[in-house]
């Protein structure tokens, strides 16, 4: 063998090597990560800013502030925005608890989604592995909330620090999204034109995985509220005299209960009653139905008349008058972008899962042995990007984020902090989102959210691949909103909630 093809050999040996797993980690070999990124992955990686944004996320918990009754915790996050330098706008959409901040100047603009809402009847002491509610029947943080605008606020806190020491291009708009609970925000802030100009828009949404997703995915939605009148009476007295609104509610929700049998299995039919009289001696004159009607984009609509039939029904049999149908919002199903997801998975994959400390794998197995699930602790990986799946379509939740997907290309970044097995929108969750898990995996989702904003400012071929499919997929699904023109934001559907617990769940923090 010449001495010329020994160092040719020698040369691409050593580059197989520099592929290959590092034997002594296991770990692939790291991509090269750019000044800027690395600028926005060191600035949240202080424990100032874990902590800064952990404190953040748990007063937010400690508000539990219901959808557009969130004053203090978007008040919080607006002034962390503002005294960090943003141009905080307020009370927008004709919403008191929307803002939008806004850092840098021109193209392109990226968009960060960011929620801060709680749910009613959750309330749960923080990191106590049974139920047990701060105040019984009190709002709480069950989807998360409380660690999301946080994160979107965090990583937009560190894009800036990077954008004026390196000299980065475009601007940065954190949207501030109240009520994503009653999915009531987004519709209003698209027709306010809020996002107009967005090239591209990063959500995100606490998990116990760190993960995200692309296609079609969870179900459009009406939102609406049926108020019947009718006329009172003595119950027993003169019953004849009266026309009870209850009876209409009843024979409405009967007949939806019907309707069931004959629609598609992407649907969801579930509502509460608002008002249903206040003693059972007084045929009630009032009472209203709250509905949520769902399916997909292509079947809701005819699925909301049937529904509307169903009250039309009610009213005729009871002999009332169905008064209103104040559609509270209507949102779209999510068409998430794949050319964001693949670029937000690298980042995920960058950052990684937290370590977990054995006091935070202690919580998560106890909670884990009360809920009944497998004791495995909390994860040690992040997901894989899977395509989405096939076959029927079988329904489930929504987001108001869903409209946004169809304006401008958006995916989710899930990032980590419940515990596997806990359960959305139940107490386990909210035992799950305040104190360290809660502080490490919002950090790690600012980084991943921060890392890909950097992407797509610094490199016009990502962006540019995530404008291309979206432009192609805008053809075909141009965007309309399900919003009826005249529906307004329900600013004081939880007021009379909030109203009454605001001032123990005060109480009950201080004691804490
Ligand atoms: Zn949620």
């Amino acid at each position: 063998m010449k001495h010329s093809k020994l160092v040719t050999l020698a040369i691409a040996f050593l580059l197989v090597l520099s592929l290959v797993p590092n034997p002594a980690t296991g770990a692939p070999a790291k991509p090269k990560i750019s000044k800027e990124k690395q600028a926005v992955l060191d600035w949240l990686a202080r424990p100032e800013a874990v902590e800064k944004f952990g404190q953040i996320s748990d007063k937010i918990w400690e508000y539990a502030e219901l959808g557009l009754q969130e004053f203090n915790s978007s008040k919080l996050l607006a002034d962390t925005l503002e005294a960090a330098g943003f141009k905080v706008e307020r009370g927008l959409a004709g919403m008191p608890t929307c803002f939008v901040a806004t850092y840098g100047s021109g193209k392109p603009v990226i968009g960060l989604l960011g929620e801060f809402d709680a749910l009613p009847m959750l309330s749960q002491k923080a990191r106590v592995p049974k139920k047990d509610p701060v105040v019984e029947g009190a709002p709480g943080h069950g989807c998360g909330h409380n660690t999301m605008c946080t994160a979107a606020a965090a990583a937009a806190i560190a894009l800036k620090d990077a954008m004026d020491a390196h000299g980065i291009k475009g601007t940065i708009k954190v949207f501030g999204s109240p009520a994503e609970e009653i999915v009531a925000s987004r519709p209003y802030m698209i027709r306010a034109g809020l996002f107009e100009g967005v090239d591209a828009v990063i959500d995100n949404h606490s998990s116990s995985g760190f993960s995200t997703e692309y296609g079609v995915g969870g179900n459009a939605l009406f939102s609406t509220i049926f108020t019947f009148k009718g006329k009172t009476a003595h119950a027993a007295g003169a019953p004849w005299v009266g026309r009870s609104a209850l009876d209409a509610v009843e024979i409405m929700d009967v007949s939806t209960n019907f309707l069931r049998e004959h629609l598609p299995l992407s649907h969801r039919i579930h509502y509460v009653i608002l008002e249903g009289g206040e003693a059972p001696n007084v045929v009630p004159d009032k009472a209203s139905v709250w509905y949520y009607v769902r399916n997909t984009d292509e079947q809701l609509e005819d699925m909301y008349q049937r529904v509307i039939n169903c009250a039309k029904a009610g009213a005729l049999a009871a002999g009332v008058e169905l008064s209103s149908m104040q559609v509270v919002s209507a949102i779209h199903q999510r068409h998430a972008n794949k050319a964001a997801a693949e670029l937000f998975q690298k980042n995920i994959e960058l950052v990684g899962m937290p370590a977990w400390s054995d006091d935070e794998q202690a919580f998560a197995k106890a909670l884990q042995k009360e809920l009944v699930v497998e004791e495995k602790g909390m994860p040690s990986k992040v997901d894989s990007l899977a395509a989405p799946r096939g076959g029927q379509f079988t329904g489930g939740g929504s987001s108001d984020v869903g409209d946004v997907t169809l304006i401008t290309p958006t995916a989710t970044i899930d990032f980590p902090g419940s515990v596997p097995g806990a359960i959305s929108h139940h107490w386990s969750n909210v035992a799950c989102f305040y104190g360290s898990t809660a502080w490490k995996g919002l950090n790690a989702g600012a980084k991943a959210i921060a890392a890909s904003v950097i992407d797509l400012l610094t490199k016009p071929e990502e962006l540019a691949k995530l404008r291309k499919e979206f432009d192609e997929y805008s053809k075909t699904r141009p965007y309309k909103p399900f919003l009826p023109a005249d529906a307004t934001p329900p600013n004081a559907l939880n007021k009379e909630l909030m109203d009454k617990y605001r001032g123990l769940l005060e109480q009950a923090s201080k004691i804490k």
